[in-house]
């Protein structure tokens, strides 16, 4: 008969040390610096039903009155301008379009001031430098390498993260706001290619995966 190993008393004896860590609670130092962005929201945000929130200054541009979540969002939330050739009056003639109408090379979502915007999924913070100040002045241009885009965000506010950031799934980015905007508080997304400019937009129908 094989002599009984030691490795069975391993376990138990691990046992009593690690109740003794879940009863003292994680050390000081769990929470590392370099991640801020996987703080946890503050209770302050909007109720996802706060359509008495709706700002009077929105405008909506689009036949579709249904609300939408999305990964990158709190709430529920109605579209203000879509992708593509638009009536709305802020935006240049446009050669594509018919009609004197402009293009909108993003896709607004209307949220309440406030509201959360977070990482649909893992993330690379790039420097948003020379998007201009139609994005507000703290646009977020994000990249995945692994989808081979870059996401380029305006309207942001109170933004938590910086060029170089690793940012995970279901981090709080920033909050929707109004800065940049004539049209009150909304969030403006945009799917370039991977360090493309303007003219590599593209619709952000599977980026932003919005569902009833
Ligand atoms: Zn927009």
């Amino acid at each position: 008969m094989p002599t009984a190993p030691a490795v069975p008393l391993v376990p138990v004896l691990l046992v009593p040390v690690l109740l003794l860590g879940l009863l003292a609670g994680p050390p000081a130092s769990a929470a590392p610096a370099a991640r801020p962005a996987t703080a946890t929201a503050p209770a302050s945000d909007p109720p996802a039903t706060a359509r008495a929130a709706a700002d009077p200054r929105w405008r909506f541009y689009s036949a579709d009155r249904r609300h939408y979540r999305s990964g990158w969002f709190a709430g529920r939330h109605r579209i203000m301008i879509p992708f593509g050739c638009t009536r709305a009056p802020y935006y240049s003639p446009d050669p594509r379009c018919s009609g004197g109408r402009g293009f909108h090379h993003g896709l607004d979502v209307a949220m309440p001031c406030g509201t959360r915007l977070k990482a649909r999924i893992r993330l690379r913070v790039v420097g948003s430098a020379g998007l201009g100040p139609a994005y507000g002045r703290r646009p977020l241009r994000l990249r995945s390498h692994r989808l081979g885009v870059d996401v380029v965000i305006g309207h942001a506010r109170r933004v938590r993260v910086h060029p170089g950031d690793l940012v995970p799934r279901g981090a709080v980015l920033a909050r929707a706001s109004d800065d940049g905007a004539p049209d009150g508080c909304h969030l403006h997304f945009e799917q370039r290619a991977l360090g493309g400019g303007l003219s590599s937009a593209m619709h952000p129908r599977r980026l932003l995966a919005l569902r009833r």
